[in-house]
């Protein structure tokens, strides 16, 4: 049997398109996962930032429980390379503190939805991107999209911090981690210009 290299991009709702467009710049096979089928011919999957609460809509039943969707992106994001920025981050979270929210719980971080309050919804933030984690030394730093963007309130022991940011009071903040085969983004790495490193580590098995 060949064994195929298909990206998934979740494509329920949210900013799925320009995903596909860097992944397909950098030479990947990308698909838009909007079914079951669709999840089953990938090898890797990343879920776009949008609105974690009309994810969810799509992703339980009308009582309010997990879906067959809900279930295979869980059993899929717990053996193979997922990447989830902002929205598709509170999905992959442990918790979010919010019960409209039905987030695969894969991830073990605590994240607050929108947690940067409403003046600051959206703002762009420089990153030293962790050479620790394979990134090359003394690179520019990545220019970070922050859109309504949720907070990462705590991580578990084996969670690794890849880029922080300064928070409220001077404390560095993870603002992408990594535990396992999952990556977890506070931001849209899709919206920074010209750069793809960080799709380009995710393509490579980071
Ligand atoms: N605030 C959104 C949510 O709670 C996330 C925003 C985003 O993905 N840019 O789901």
């Amino acid at each position: 049997m060949v064994t195929s290299r298909i990206t998934g991009v979740l494509a329920l709702q949210g900013g799925y398109a320009r995903h596909i467009d860097v992944l397909r710049k950098l030479g990947a096979e990308a698909r838009e996962v909007r079914t079951r089928q669709d999840l089953a011919d990938c090898d890797s999957l990343i879920i776009p930032g949008g609105e974690s609460t009309v994810f969810t809509k799509f992703l339980t039943n009308a009582d309010g429980t997990p879906n067959d969707l809900h279930s295979d992106l869980r059993s899929f994001a717990l053996t193979r390379p997922v990447m989830g920025t902002c929205a598709g981050l509170i999905l992959l979270s442990e918790n979010c503190g919010d019960n409209r929210v039905a987030p695969l719980g894969v991830l073990p971080v605590t994240v607050a939805r929108n947690g940067w309050g409403r003046q600051t919804e959206s703002f762009i933030e420089k990153l030293d991107l962790n050479p620790e984690a394979g990134f090359k030394k003394n690179t520019a730093p990545f220019e970070a999209v922050f859109i309504r963007a949720p907070r990462i309130l705590s991580i578990g022991p084996e969670v690794r911090i890849l880029a922080s940011v300064s928070g409220r009071n001077g404390a560095a903040e993870p603002v992408m981690v990594a535990w396992k085969n999952i990556l977890g983004l506070t931001f849209h790495p899709e919206l920074a210009v010209d750069d793809a490193r960080i799709h380009e580590w995710f393509l490579s098995g980071f």
